[in-house]
């Protein structure tokens, strides 16, 4: 994929279908939109799809997005929030020019309105408490029960109401209803809350107010208001919408804006709760809501991720109708793909190991011209790396006793320094107590010209690897925070606790970092690739003894992928088994192969310990986990599709028959997705959202360089209806329709279950996953 394909003109969606018939037939000449946060906490990256889609909309239809704050709920609400939700969507790149409004503006409208209702006869007073009115309301298979007070008269009514209004009663007492249906199949609809008692402060209203409107009454009418044409929410609500149009037609209210859902953002390892979150703050989990690991807009920003690279973000997840979860590579992706024309090229050592070169006289001092961006990137700029007798380098670069796939520095061994020339180790002085390296001598050879980008970064004949270096003497000293994922779980929201499943390594701060001179004097918010290692932005907050900070944005890659670039050598001297399919395998028989594979892994401490984690941990079988395990290209490929939440067993079965039957020869790397595309392939055909048969019609496409699989399934519209929220109104829609069945059905002739099966499938269009709506009518049905 490339960049271009991410930031490229939006696509096509179902919203902008609906726009642009809507515009067509002459019902709206001018599209109004809103982004309707709720003053409750800070913005993340799930708000950022709304902001995006909402602002983005009316951008293109050249109508307007206007901010409402929905802050009809004091308890809960603050200024604090007022303004970081302001100046997030800012940042985001976003304005509403003078369109900034507050539901609680409309406190007074809303009562009027309410006054008016029970004048009509359509809205009552109700003295039932929480408890009864839940039981009154009967169930998805019973129908409501009228309260006692449904009966009361306008004229008691409005008193009443005027009584609760002026204060004369406690919170709970009584609740405003309007007059639904009771037997409605949608549970919304049985006699809706409109108001509720609160005597409690309001962040703008202060005490003008000691009843407050429910979100379904309140949020309709401030659509209506302020002549807003398409109300975008996200997909729970659905259910909402009969009681949106139901309240603006019962107000009788001039505009009536039309409630469209899409599909919330669900992000893999990440929270999206607001609740959730503030919980992570208020118990100190985090450095407040714009800690770099947080995944709220003033955390992104602060870890130095762009605003471009989350709209980018927004474009490529595009908008759909059915729940899903995103994988997180993929806002990684957007994130590199923004940062590496962005941020300049620099050299840090997070982890100093100092090297003495015995060639370079005390006080001398040479400087390379190094290039800012390497030459795909196309942009100019150099900066001048001093080198110096004394050097350092990361620990991580020397090995005293070296693995098997270890290519960098080693006794008797020669790397190159990126940019200068090459050294090779002449002898380590030990920590006598703990065995650690203290200092390395080598001798240096000059020679530069290799290992710069202009040849690739190779190192050059006879020499193991490019390994990145600064001056000792130049250098600065800096403190680096390492950030990594903050839950260890894909789904973190999935078991009974979100702070069960925090990572406890999520940030690991380095001190002691030295980098080189060029970044002296760059801004606050800088951003650079420190080479070799990631990318990194200087923070706001600087470190001890006014030490330069660095936050750490994202890895240049997934840590597995540089395990297969440094496995290339054992790899080679064996082929992977790359035609497992019988027909394609005219060669001689395995049993060479079983060799060399035993021979490898007793070569290997990596391979013999993939094919114990295959056994053990991953539970595959034996033939699985030793063919996977006979090539560590393979073996990363097959753990990064598990990484992406894919079964082992089926990644497995995936990679080793369907993929691999594929390949016709072809080395993993020349294939144009990786191991977490097909992992995400897996997942998507387990979880349902796809057929098998689809799922291979999506990896042939893969294979063929078409892109994401969520890309190519939703292009071909191969996706299954796997979703609850989304079966499960159907489902509730065909019970309804059909009671004679359901009653012939729970009497025990259950095989009109295939019947109830079918009408659900009928009205999805043929796109509900079959096995789902078999769970969720059985579970109905009882
Ligand atoms: P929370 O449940 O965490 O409190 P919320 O949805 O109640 O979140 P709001 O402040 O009401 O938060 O959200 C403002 C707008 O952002 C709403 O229109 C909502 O639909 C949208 N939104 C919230 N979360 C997401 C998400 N994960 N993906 C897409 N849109 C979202
Ligand atoms: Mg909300």
């Amino acid at each position: 994929m490339t960049g271009t394909e991410a930031s490229g003109a939006r696509a096509q969606n179902f919203i902008r279908d609906i726009i642009d018939a809507d515009l067509q037939s002459g019902k709206h000449t001018r599209v109004v939109t809103r982004f309707p946060p709720e003053p409750n906490g800070y913005l993340h990256i799930g708000h950022a799809k709304a902001i995006c889609l909402n602002f983005g909309l009316a951008a293109d239809y050249g109508g307007a997005c206007h901010l409402r704050f929905d802050d009809t709920n004091p308890e809960t609400e603050d200024v604090e929030y007022v303004d970081a939700i302001q100046r997030d969507i800012r940042w985001l790149g976003f304005d509403w020019a003078d369109k900034l409004f507050f539901a609680s503006d409309y406190f007074d409208e809303f009562y009027e309105h309410a006054e008016r209702l029970v004048q009509r006869g359509r809205a009552y007073v109700d003295s039932l408490s929480d408890e009864q009115i839940r039981e009154h309301r009967g169930s998805l298979t019973s129908p409501g029960v009228p309260s006692p007070y449904r009966s009361r008269s306008p004229d008691e009514n409005l008193d009443l109401l005027r009584r609760m209004r002026h204060g004369e009663f406690p919170d709970g007492a009584h609740v405003l209803r309007g007059i639904g249906n009771l037997e409605a199949a949608n549970m919304k609809m049985r006699d809706p809350l409109l108001y509720r008692i609160r005597h409690a402060d309001h962040y703008r209203t202060g005490r003008k107010w000691c009843i407050y409107p429910m979100y379904d009454y309140a949020h309709p009418l401030s659509d209506a208001i302020e002549g807003v044409t398409h109300s975008i929410c996200t997909l729970e609500f659905e259910n909402n919408r009969e009681l949106y149009d139901w309240v603006l037609a019962a107000c009788e209210t001039a505009a009536r804006p039309q409630q469209i859902e899409f599909a919330r953002l669900n992000l893999g390892y990440t929270v999206m709760s607001k609740r959730k979150l503030l919980r992570l703050v208020e118990d100190r989990r985090v450095d407040g809501w714009d800690d770099p690991r947080m995944p709220t807009l003033a955390g992104l920003r602060r870890r130095g991720v762009t605003p471009e690279s989350i709209r980018a973000f927004c474009d490529l997840i595009g908008v759909a109708r059915a729940n899903s979860l995103v994988d997180v590579g993929k806002l990684d992706f957007s994130v590199r793909d923004d940062l590496n024309r962005r941020a300049p090229r620099v050299m840090c050592v997070v982890r100093p190991l100092r090297v003495v070169l015995d060639d370079i006289p005390p006080g001398q001092v040479e400087e390379f011209e190094a290039p800012s961006f390497p030459p795909d990137v196309g942009k100019p700029g150099t900066r001048r790396v001093p080198l110096s007798r004394v050097i350092y380098i990361d620990r991580d670069d020397f090995q005293a006793d070296p693995q098997p796939g270890f290519h960098r520095l080693a006794p008797g061994r020669e790397v190159r320094l990126r940019y200068a020339g090459t050294i090779r180790c002449r002898e380590v002085s030990t920590d006598s107590r703990t065995g650690e390296p203290l200092e390395l001598r080598c001798s240096y050879r000059p020679g530069a010209g290799d290992g710069g980008e202009a040849s690739g970064g190779r190192a050059g004949k006879g020499v193991q690897g490019v390994i990145h270096w600064v001056s000792a003497e130049k250098s600065l000293a800096c403190e680096v925070n390492l950030y990594d994922r903050l839950f260890t779980a894909e789904r973190p929201d999935d078991g009974a606790d979100v702070v069960a499943q925090l990572n406890q390594h999520s940030l690991d701060a380095v001190t002691g970092c030295r980098v080189e001179p060029s970044v002296l004097d760059a801004p606050i918010g800088s951003r650079f690739q420190f080479e070799r290692l990631g990318y990194f932005t200087l923070d706001s907050r600087s470190g001890a003894a006014g030490a330069l900070v660095f936050n750490r944005v994202i890895a240049l890659r997934d840590s597995s992928a540089r395990g297969r670039v440094e496995s290339a050598q054992v790899a080679g001297e064996v082929e992977a088994p790359r035609q497992k399919s019988a027909k394609a395998d005219t060669r001689p028989p395995r049993k060479s192969r079983a060799e060399v594979r035993e021979r490898l892994r007793e070569r290997s401490p990596e391979l013999t310990a993939k094919l114990e984690r295959f056994t053990g941990e991953l539970a595959l079988d034996r033939e699985q986990a030793e063919l996977l395990s006979s090539d560590l290209d393979l073996a990363a490929f097959f753990e990064e599709s598990v990484a992406a939440g894919a079964r082992p067993a089926a990644a497995a079965n995936w990679v080793l028959n369907e993929l691999v039957g594929q390949l016709g020869g072809r080395a993993l790397d020349a294939l144009p997705f990786g191991g977490r595309q097909l992992g995400t392939l897996v997942r998507l055909v387990e979880d349902g959202t796809l057929s098998s048969a689809g799922g291979k019609e999506v990896l042939t496409e893969m294979l063929a360089g078409a892109g994401e699989p969520e890309m190519i399934i939703e292009r071909r519209s191969l996706r299954q209806m796997s979703d609850t929220s989304t079966i499960e109104p159907l489902v509730d829609q065909v019970i309804a329709a059909h009671p004679d069945h359901v009653t012939r059905y729970r009497a025990g002739k259950t095989g009109l279950l295939g019947f109830l099966v079918g009408q659900v499938m009928k009205a999805s269009g043929g796109a509900a996953n079959p096995e789902r709506v078999q769970e969720l009518l059985r579970a109905k049905l009882g």
